[in-house]
């Protein structure tokens, strides 16, 4: 073994190292006290339902919201990186983003260049060729000058998605990618993203497609302001916690190798009892 090798029983640090005492906002408490670490590499979706904080953690994350209590990435607190570093070592993708809606298409996926240029810099090959291959993976190329107030919600998404991507951190945090993105673009999605992985990268998004997110490495569920399970897909007390996060509305299956979720109508529950 080399020197500088890891012993193979040390687990991974972790990207991020959370303890929030809470995160408030405009005098309400949002989140409660999280305590919890999120491996480094793979994917972690976020799932939960509507309202239980999972926007607002990630945006935590992101460092874009003032905490109680303190949140490390890579082993440093957020607080301490600089704008910068951060943003080359993070890349965001927010529900409902909106604010760049005249530019074109690869204006917008250029946008996601900025941490690497310097101030007032022209784009160099290099910022052309990341935005060009980011939008090439998210099939979005086709319509590159086209302003994104023209496009479809799905073909918007996509677009912010290579913004992200052009990036080229090693951190994706997502909000609901998949929002607007038809059944093949949601599979493209998740076959980028298990690529994404295998490279090394870190993936953490929200999603409210819960069939998407049972394909995660593991998922996080949030229940009114806190995180009630951290814990791998096809593990019986995840499932358990996600029956109570949707107070148990949910029917889980696998179906050939994969598990499936669909949710119960409320008659179906009171004929049940
Ligand atoms: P989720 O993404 O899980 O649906 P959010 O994190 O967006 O939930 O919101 C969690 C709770 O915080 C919701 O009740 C929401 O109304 C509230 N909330 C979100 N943003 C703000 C804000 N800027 N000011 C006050 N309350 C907020
Ligand atoms: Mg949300």
């Amino acid at each position: 073994m080399s020197p500088h090798a890891a012993p193979a029983e040390a687990p991974a640090a972790p990207v991020f190292d959370i303890a929030l005492q809470q995160v408030q906002l405009q005098g309400h408490t949002i989140l409660h006290a999280i305590q919890t670490r999120l491996p480094r590499g793979g994917w972690t979706a976020i799932v939960g339902p509507n309202g239980a904080g999972k926007s607002t953690l990630l945006r935590a994350l992101a460092g874009l919201l003032p905490v109680q209590g303190r949140i490390q990435l890579l082993g440093q607190d957020l607080r301490h990186w600089t704008p910068k570093a951060r943003a080359q070592a993070l890349a965001w993708l927010g529900q409902n983003e909106a604010g760049t809606d005249t530019l074109r298409a690869a204006e917008v996926v250029m946008l996601g260049r900025l941490p690497h240029q310097a101030w007032l810099a022209p784009p160099s090959p290099q910022d052309h060729e990341a935005v060009r291959q980011a939008m090439l993976d998210t099939q979005c190329w086709d319509w590159r000058e086209r302003p994104l107030n023209q496009l479809s919600g799905g073909e918007r998404q996509r677009v912010l998605l290579a913004r992200a991507l052009a990036t080229r951190a090693d951190v994706l945090l997502l909000d609901e990618p998949l929002a607007h993105l038809d059944p093949p673009h949601q599979l493209d999605w998740l076959q980028l993203v298990r690529g994404l992985a295998q490279r090394g990268c870190t993936v953490i998004s929200v999603l409210h497609e819960l069939n998407v997110a049972l394909q995660a490495d593991r998922l996080l569920v949030m229940r009114a302001g806190r995180v009630a399970h951290l814990g791998a897909c096809d593990a019986p007390d995840t499932h358990q916690a996600l029956q109570q996060a949707f107070e148990q509305r949910l029917h889980l299956a696998s179906v050939q190798g994969q598990w499936l979720c669909l949710p119960f109508a409320l008659d179906s529950l009171e004929s049940k009892k």
